[in-house]
């Protein structure tokens, strides 16, 4: 009797173990998807963040003061402006509302277009190795 139940429990097991799927691709760069990963994450090296530990550098954003965050560098710095609206673009044209969880977790049919408008905002704002 032990011994059936445990290979009954040796099957099931087996049935129900995940398979592993590829690694989480957000773009054609291991660059781009390392910061996008961090990003999503949270664990970015922005002196708004760690990095003021980490680097020991100025935690605000040199261009405005503020304290320089994935919020403040993706959403609100005024000196990305311009590059932000292609990215705010590819959210609107999915129906999404511009905000961090959506540019950071997008669902569905957006995901992609969405992680290809961030990767190109993080490199045109020359973002990547500051992440
Ligand atoms: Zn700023």
């Amino acid at each position: 009797m032990d011994e059936w139940n445990l290979r009954t429990d040796n099957l099931s097991s087996r049935r129900h173990a995940k398979t592993l799927g590829p690694p989480d691709r957000f773009s054609a760069s291991i660059v781009l998807d390392r910061a996008i990963t961090r990003l999503r994450m949270g664990t970015t090296l922005l002196p708004g963040g760690a990095g003021k530990y980490v680097l020991g550098i100025d935690p605000a954003c040199s261009r405005c003061q503020e304290p320089l965050t994935a919020p403040h560098m993706l959403l609100h710095c005024p000196y990305h402006k311009a590059q932000r609206d292609h990215l705010e673009a590819a959210l609107h044209s999915h129906g999404l509302v511009f905000n961090l969880s959506n540019v950071l977790d997008p669902k569905g049919a957006a995901r992609g277009p969405v992680f290809s408008a961030l990767a190109k905002y993080l490199l045109d704002c020359q973002l990547t190795d500051k992440i």
